[in-house]
């Protein structure tokens, strides 16, 4: 008995077989495609903006969650602590009303890439933080 996988057919009986092609595949004349439909959305989870102030408290010596930020990407000032926290790789914080990407924060050993491009201004009220 042959040693096949579980979801091998073997040659289709379609008639369009072609010799030069491995057992299991045939041609195809429409679009090839490797799913059937769009792709599907995979929620991402996020934190409120409070959870970045034990990474960023390693650069800053304020809390920065409690500064006001504005948005490059729409304008909205907001408390950072507001913010939406994403973590991957890195630290991601996100702009509460349009999503974009405000900071972000990647720590490889003893260094940090800290990206801030995303914020027009950063207001920093030394009797708050
Ligand atoms: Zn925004």
């Amino acid at each position: 008995m042959p040693t096949f996988s579980a979801g091998f057919t073997g040659r289709n009986n379609r008639g369009d077989n072609r010799a030069d092609l491995p057992p299991g595949q045939y041609e195809t004349h429409d679009c090839p495609v490797l799913s059937a439909g769009p792709t599907q959305h995979v929620p991402l989870t996020y934190l409120d903006g409070n959870a970045a102030a034990g990474p960023l408290s390693e650069l800053f010596d304020f809390d920065i969650t409690m500064a006001v930020g504005r948005c490059v990407g729409c304008g909205s000032s907001m408390l950072m602590a507001r913010c939406r926290m994403y973590v991957g790789p890195g630290l991601v914080l996100r702009c509460a009303s349009c999503d974009h990407v405000l900071i972000r924060l990647v720590v490889v050993g003893d260094s940090s890439w800290l990206d801030m491009t995303g914020l027009a201004c950063l207001h920093i009220d030394r009797s708050t933080t």
